[in-house]
């Protein structure tokens, strides 16, 4: 390229600067920051339009990506894709997932900070995908040698695995996580992935006994099922046909057109192995897959005395084999509670309510409690050995957060609570960092800071999370309050407690009226993402989670060896209640933000276009909901509070120096007088831009605007 901009004509340059503006039209900008009208959510959603019907998926807010769900393969992820985004600075190519996987990969190494990647949106909106195009993305570009390959090959077939065992087909997605997931991803000195380690967070266990409809159970079942060998079956004593499992019917969903259970279990049955599972291991966890479907299907009948007996012989028969325990203790576990009187163990014989949910509850603990055990035995695979130093730690990890995003159904439970209280504090987090990470730069840079107002929603975390008054809090008293605790008692305890606060509401009003609109059972509360109303039924028993005594002690005998890894014996004699499951979260959150508060964060905001897994709909008004409980309007607004633009002096001067004679080809000088010629030369106007110590800051876009149209018209 020459120097020539001066000497086209003025003429010619409007010309051009249409042309250009004629593309900017119809992709619209590649970062948001550059939107003339950048409070308007209209004008927003209208560049998000843009360039969805582009195929231009991404977008940034500054640093932060915005990916919308194409639900199509579009030409993206090649090898070239990858090889062009390597090295190279986040502004001088389009927008794109490898772009920040790169630009975290390079901070990492440059300056030895662990980094994050928050990756959040609604079910279905590609959160899982966008972690994998990741994950590939280092597996194919970092440095490797023999042992490192093993360990990427691990990395990557890790999730098959995770995914048949902790995903499903639900309405929103076919193959929805039902499980959030932390990987760390751990780099050697030379920038090699070298181990991994994974932390999961509430899985979703009451799928394994009921599916609503339209939904599955997790893959795994219909896998087997469907791929697994002739002999494998009749060693299970399964039958080739999901419909006759009640665990499986529920949903009236055995098949889904996008998904080949066939083939998918081809494909984890070598994942195992690669992994590193041995024969027995994966003997012993499709045995438990096994009697899992066979509890399903105990069935009971009801004496007269409404006392519950099994039916179903032959299911008893095949767990006492597969699970290695006794038929009869198993039986009468499955039909009976002990209780303690005065110092003696008696049984007291259970209902047919009774017995079904103890049978479920039972089922849902084994599920529970190997996916825990299967996500251990992956981490140990990914462990970082380091044969001559085997005490060395990795130099850097690379965090990758996937985890569920804002929910609202019809239907909002006690998993809801969980999960959308899990996004208030990664909401909270992401106010923290972004509003720091921009105070930092304008002090590092030595330029004055303009606070910006923003919802803190950290007086929503404290409603749900403080010691003895938060609503978790309140909720553990009553599961500890024997008597007459229900999840009635709860609720009124809520009102009593944190009735008056600003974001909690019943149908109760402060004058003693009732508000129509909710429900006797419901609390809503005023999230920042929206107002949610959860039912409080099932609440006590779903945070309690427990298991009759009585059945862990039959399990504790399994000689099956997964289950008792699972299942200690010690758990048996501890007298110390287990923690709640909300307590549990809160706990796994808490250490969670720690974790993450300790890297530096990039974030990746997905959306998903439309309800019907379509590609090309555009649907506005889900997608102005999306827009609104990610915060995405206040992350442009703090982005652009100051300068809407900022570049390093080398990157700004490398780009637009052809645009005059004093810094083309090259300027000699510090890099800050060469910056500073080359936007007088430009006619920049002093309140339109600002010299940090190592950056330009441009105010607003249309500066910037007006020196790429220049550059383009050369
Ligand atoms: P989430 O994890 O957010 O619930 P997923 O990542 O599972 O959502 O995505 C749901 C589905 O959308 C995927 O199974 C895939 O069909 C499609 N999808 C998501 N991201 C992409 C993408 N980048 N390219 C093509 N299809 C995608
Ligand atoms: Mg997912």
């Amino acid at each position: 390229m020459k120097y020539r901009a001066m000497a086209v004509s003025t003429e010619g340059v409007r010309i051009m600067m249409e042309s250009a503006l004629t593309a900017r039209d119809r992709v619209g900008v590649q970062d948001f920051v550059l939107l003339e009208n950048y409070t308007s959510e209209a004008a927003f959603i209208e560049n998000l339009r843009k360039r969805f019907k582009e195929n231009l998926i991404y977008t940034y807010i500054g640093s932060v990506l915005v990916s919308v769900n194409p639900y199509k393969d579009l030409e993206i992820y090649t090898k070239q894709h990858m090889e062009r985004y390597r090295g190279v600075n986040f502004y001088e190519v389009s927008p794109h997932i490898y772009a920040v996987s790169d630009n975290s990969y390079r901070s990492m190494r440059t300056e030895r900070r662990d980094q994050c990647i928050l990756i959040s949106g609604e079910s279905g909106a590609g959160k899982t995908e966008a972690s994998k195009k990741i994950l590939q993305y280092y597996a194919v570009t970092c440095p490797a040698s023999e042992q490192v390959q093993t360990v990427k090959d691990r990395l990557l077939q890790s999730n098959p695995v995770l995914e048949a065992f902790g995903n499903a087909k639900t309405l929103r997605n076919d193959n929805s996580s039902r499980f959030g997931k932390y990987m760390d991803i751990q780099f050697d000195f030379k920038g090699a992935p070298v181990g991994g380690h994974i932390l999961n967070y509430l899985l979703e266990k009451s799928r394994v006994v009921h599916q609503s409809h339209g939904e599955r159970n997790f893959h795994i079942f219909y896998q087997l099922i469907e791929g697994g060998e002739e002999d494998l079956l009749r060693r299970l004593g399964l039958e080739r046909n999901a419909q006759q499992y009640q665990y499986l019917v529920k949903g009236n969903c055995p098949k889904v057109s996008s998904i080949n259970d066939r083939s998918d279990w081809k494909v984890v049955r070598k994942a195992l192995t690669v992994i590193g599972f041995s024969e027995d291991d994966v003997e012993e966890l499709l045995n438990i897959i096994a009697s899992v479907l066979h509890l399903g299907n105990i069935q009971y009948g009801a004496e007269d005395s409404g006392n519950a007996f099994i039916t179903t012989e032959t299911q008893v028969k095949y767990l006492a084999k597969l699970i290695g325990v006794e038929g009869a203790a198993l039986k009468e576990a499955l039909t009976h509670k002990k209780i303690i009187a005065k110092g003696e163990e008696l049984m007291s014989p259970l209902n047919l309510e009774q017995a079904a949910s103890a049978r479920d509850a039972l089922s849902k603990a084994v599920y529970g409690r190997t996916f825990t055990w299967l996500v251990n035995k992956i981490n140990l695979s990914l462990a970082f050995k380091d044969e001559v130093y085997p005490t060395s730690k990795s130099a850097a990890v690379i965090g990758l957060l996937d985890i569920y995003g804002f929910e609202v159904f019809q239907h909002n439970s006690f998993e809801q609570f969980c999960i959308n209280y899990c996004n208030e504090k990664l909401q909270q987090l992401f106010i923290e960092l972004t509003l720091k990470s921009e105070q930092e730069e304008y002090e590092s840079e030595g330029i004055t800071w303009e606070p910006v107002q923003y919802f803190d929603n950290k007086i929503i975390c404290d409603l749900v999370e403080e010691k003895f008054k938060g609503i978790i809090s309140i909720l553990d008293e009553e599961c500890l309050r024997p008597g007459d605790a229900s999840d009635l008692t709860f609720l009124e305890k809520l009102e009593n407690t944190v009735g008056g606060h600003a974001h909690f509401v019943t149908h109760k009003l402060a004058d003693g009226k009732t508000r129509k609109v909710m429900g006797r059972e419901e609390f809503r509360l005023l999230h920042y993402a929206g107002e949610v109303n959860y039912n409080v039924n099932g609440f006590l028993d779903k945070n309690n989670d427990l298991l009759f005594r009585n059945l862990k002690e039959v399990i504790c005998q399994s000689e099956n060896k997964i289950l008792t890894q699972c299942f200690e014996r010690e758990e048996l004699t501890d007298k110390k209640r287990p923690e709640t499951t909300a307590t549990q979260f809160k706990n796994s959150l808490a250490k969670l933000m720690e974790i993450l508060m300790s890297k530096e964060p990039s974030y990746i905001r997905c959306i998903k276009p439309n309800d019907a897994k379509q590609s090309g709909r555009f649907d506005e008004v889900l997608i102005r909901h999306q827009v609104k409980y990610l915060g995405l309007m206040e992350n442009l607004r703090v982005r652009r509070a100051g300068f809407a633009y900022r570049r390093r002096y080398e990157v700004f001067l490398q780009r637009y120096k052809p645009l005059c004679p004093e810094t083309w080809p090259n300027w000699t000088g510090k890099l800050a007088d060469g910056v500073s010629t080359l936007v007088k030369h430009l006619g920049y106007k002093p309140e339109e831009y600002k010299l940090g110590r190592s950056k330009i800051f441009i105010r607003f876009p249309k500066t910037l605007f007006a020196t790429e149209d220049a550059l383009e018209a050369q």
